[in-house]
């Protein structure tokens, strides 16, 4: 079958031909019917120090995925076959602590879909028959494909009630453009989504930012607070920016939450002991989805129509042309992008 491969140590994809996987004990065989881009792709594309330590060549990426069941391994019995399933990347041990305690998204021995065992960006996929989520029929492809970041932003939202809440939110990607949306569906009373990047700004207003706060090299505490018309309850940390966790620290009152999302390149810069301890603030970090309850919720919104997710896809690609998808990504001129698989 046709896959997008990182092929060898060195910056790019290669489109290949690998052998189609077959389904191992308590595995199930998905067709792909569609995959989505994340920012972990863009990574691995460019072979940054991470993507060097963790990942082996050869190995087909990608991990956003929607597919059909088309063939049971050993000791399966469901989905049924021809089901349209969404699917979780993180495949956990079961056996661990954090597995044994329930704490699954945190699990030691996480393995990641087009990381760790071979990914979606195929036209088949072999993955645990625990990792795949039926979504019916109604779903797209392409939706069913961004549940997993959107389930990021589910989980991200879920650490306390948001409720009549004042709300921030940093860096509008598209997890942050769907926190925006989870946010607004949770009954946040105001949501200022802050960017340096108008494209991005533009897509959290269509996702129900009731302000915009255009970042720059400068703090943005004061326009957000003018922005929110008073005390922020709660941030919402996706941009990775040291500056924009350092703001909400700041930003927050005391007694609120961060949940933080985004991963940094360099070291955090925060006033602990005054903007954290004394404002008895809580960091929740974000990791994964929760499972099963975010894929229970993040489902709840897309089968329902909740949440417009298809409004967050702005692009899409054939698989054959990843490099056109990664190039625009890094443009930052798109929300979520989308490949379509070979047939
Ligand atoms: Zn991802
Ligand atoms: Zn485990």
């Amino acid at each position: 079958m046709q896959a997008v491969l990182k092929a060898r140590p060195a910056a790019g994809f290669d489109l290949g031909d690998v052998a189609q996987p077959r389904p191992g004990a308590g595995e199930v065989l998905l067709r792909v019917a569609a995959a989505s881009v994340c920012g972990t792709d863009v990574h691995l594309y460019d072979w940054n120090p991470w993507a060097q330590l963790r990942v082996h060549p050869p190995r087909v990426v990608g991990h956003e995925m929607c597919g059909e069941v088309v063939a049971w391994g050993d000791g399966v019995r469901s989905p049924a076959v021809g089901t349209r399933v969404a699917v979780e990347s993180h495949i956990v041990c079961g056996h661990c602590e954090e597995c044994r305690r329930g704490d699954y998204h945190v699990c030691e021995n996480t393995r990641i879909l087009g990381v760790d065992v071979d990914g979606a960006f195929a036209s088949h996929v072999a993955l645990p028959a625990a990792n795949v989520w039926p979504v019916g029929g109604n779903v797209s492809p392409q939706v069913a494909a961004a549940m997993e970041p959107f389930g990021n932003a589910v989980h991200a939202c879920s650490y306390g009630d948001l409720a009549g809440r004042r709300v921030v939110v940093f860096g509008c990607g598209p997890i942050g453009c769907a926190a925006i949306a989870v946010a607004r569906v949770q009954g946040a009373s105001r949501v200022i989504a802050v960017d340096r990047n108008d494209y991005r700004l533009h897509l959290a207003e269509r996702m129900g930012a009731h302000s915009v706060v255009r970042a720059s090299e400068t703090p943005v505490d004061d326009d957000v607070r003018r922005a929110a018309g008073g005390d922020i309850d709660c941030a919402l940390e996706m941009s990775g920016s040291s500056v924009a966790v350092a703001s909400a620290t700041r930003l927050v009152r005391p007694g609120g939450w961060i949940s933080l999302l985004g991963i940094g390149d360099g070291p955090d810069v925060i006033d602990l002991s005054n903007d954290v301890v004394m404002k008895g603030l809580a960091l929740y970090g974000v990791v994964g989805r929760k499972l099963p309850s975010t894929w229970e919720r993040t489902t709840a919104y897309v089968r329902d129509g909740v949440i417009d997710v298809a409004a967050l896809i702005t692009h899409s690609f054939p698989m054959s042309d990843v490099d056109s998808a990664i190039a625009l990504i890094k443009s930052g001129q798109c929300g979520k992008v989308t490949l379509t698989p070979p047939d």
